[in-house]
């Protein structure tokens, strides 16, 4: 049994032989300032949960006899986070690692846009089993594209599959469906047809759908059609005053003559047209594109898009929080982080333009997800959602409805509203007490001195040997 495995027990044990067991009568967070973004803030509360739910809300004065306490004097306890975008079997190193990283910064809940089913399904079934020390889960199954694969295992990860036809995409998700799969994730190359037959098969079975923007469509037409889109990407080309010359341009080369891989094909047209687009801005037709997509959550992936503004092993607690990475991941990212601080984070124009583009969606009020894609683009797992509620602020966003993108947001995306997102009796007890008013500075959503996670108490100490085992 190796050391990681016999952590998660012990781990698992303590938390259930501390709280909240079967046969407990519950525990008590007393005397707190509950912060959530359905109900605003409440002073002088007791929140009573017991095994995976909240069971009573009530006024501080009212006695908690008979039930183990938590002291909340003081301190703020909000909803347990989301991380909206993560890719959990992308990096083997760090697969063991996540889903403790995760729950230690407070992550309870993540969705992973893209694995493939092979690799992602016993990781998965390993962070459900009852005793796990990880947050719960959703997820998509491959990156969906179209003929040309951009993650097609060869300069990239294998993420992504094909999907040539309609037909032979309605039979895929199909298949997904009857493995688990909770929603779907359309990515940049599938033609309008398949496009459309993915949306329709999702439909059929009731799956959210999450996308990139095709670059053979226009934004506000696929936007409008799905439930969440990544990235910002390709939304700049439809906020261009020349939008349509570019759209026929795209669609010229997407015939991809020369045969290049996905990812050179799909680089290629990042290149030729991103820059000149943000250049070319024309706020009018942006905000036609913006309003075809007002119910569309906008998981803008700040810290990514961002990364030559905010590099994030420039940030003053990057050693402390890098050391808890398994070795061979910090020899690799420290590889890597040395070629790309001397070359790719010189331009900040889609930085720039990424900060600018989420305030607009915020003015035009489109709903907004804090997702991070860690581990890609040196995403520590949990930590990175930190700072991307962060960069939301950053942006505009006040620190309420960053909290709102990394809470409530994630649970309308799967109609778990009435489960999750808040705290209220009856739904599920994830949440996070913390030692300083998250919203006088987001960055004290890091404050963390206990996680309640499907009902199972983890405190500092706890948290701490998560992070660093
Ligand atoms: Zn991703």
């Amino acid at each position: 049994m190796n050391l990681l495995l016999i952590l998660g027990i012990w781990l698992a044990g303590w938390a259930d032989l501390s709280f909240s067991t079967e046969k407990s009568p519950g525990t008590a967070i007393t005397n707190v300032t509950v912060i959530d973004a359905l109900n605003g803030t409440r002073e002088n509360q007791t929140v009573v949960f017991k095994n995976d739910s909240i069971i009573k809300i009530h006024n501080a004065s009212e006695t908690t006899r008979g039930l183990q306490t938590i002291n909340g004097k003081g301190k703020f306890l909000i909803p347990g986070l989301w991380d909206f975008h993560v890719h959990l079997s992308y990096e083997d190193s760090l697969i063991e690692k996540m889903p403790a990283l995760f729950l230690s910064y407070g992550i309870t809940s993540v969705r992973d846009t893209g694995g493939l089913l092979d690799k992602l399904l016993p990781i998965i079934e390993a962070m459900k089993k009852p005793n796990s020390v990880s947050p719960r889960v959703f997820y998509s199954g491959p990156l969906l594209d179209g003929r040309d694969v951009v993650y097609d295992g060869k300069s990239r990860p294998h993420i992504g599959v094909q999907n040539i036809d309609a037909q032979s995409a309605r039979k895929r998700i199909e298949f997904l469906k009857s493995q688990g799969a909770s929603f779907i994730k359309i990515y940049e190359l599938v033609s309008p047809r398949v496009f459309e037959a993915m949306v329709g098969a999702a439909r059929e079975r009731g799956m959210p759908i999450d996308s990139h923007v095709p670059l053979s469509m226009r934004a506000g037409v696929a936007g409008s059609l799905v439930d969440s889109i990544e990235h910002l990407r390709n939304i700049e080309l439809d906020c261009a005053k020349d939008s349509e010359a570019l759209h026929e341009e795209r669609l010229a080369i997407l015939k991809n003559a020369d045969r290049l891989t996905g990812f050179t094909l799909r680089s290629n047209l990042h290149r030729l047209q991103r820059i000149p687009a943000i250049r070319n801005f024309s706020r009018d037709k942006c905000i036609r594109t913006l309003a075809a997509m007002k119910s569309t959550l906008q998981v803008p992936t700040l810290r990514l898009n961002s990364l030559a503004l905010n590099p994030p092993f420039e940030r003053p607690e990057w050693s402390s929080v890098f050391s808890a990475l398994p070795s061979t991941t910090q020899t690799d990212w420290d590889r890597r982080i040395r070629v790309q601080s001397g070359s790719r984070l010189t331009n900040t124009e889609f930085a720039e333009w990424s900060l600018f583009l989420v305030r607009l969606m915020k003015e035009q009020g489109l709903p907004i997800g804090a997702g991070t894609d860690t581990p890609i683009g040196f995403a520590i797992p949990g930590y990175s959602l930190h700072v991307e509620l962060q960069m939301l602020v950053r942006a505009g966003l006040t620190p309420m409805e960053a909290l709102r993108s990394a809470t409530l947001e994630p649970a309308k995306f799967f109609d778990l509203s009435e489960e999750m997102g808040s705290i209220d009796v009856n739904k599920k007890a994830d949440m996070l007490l913390l030692d300083k008013n998250p919203l006088i500075d987001i960055a004290n959503t890091r404050t963390i001195t206990h996680v309640i996670s499907k009902g199972r108490t983890y405190n500092q100490e706890t948290l701490t040997a998560m992070a660093s085992n």
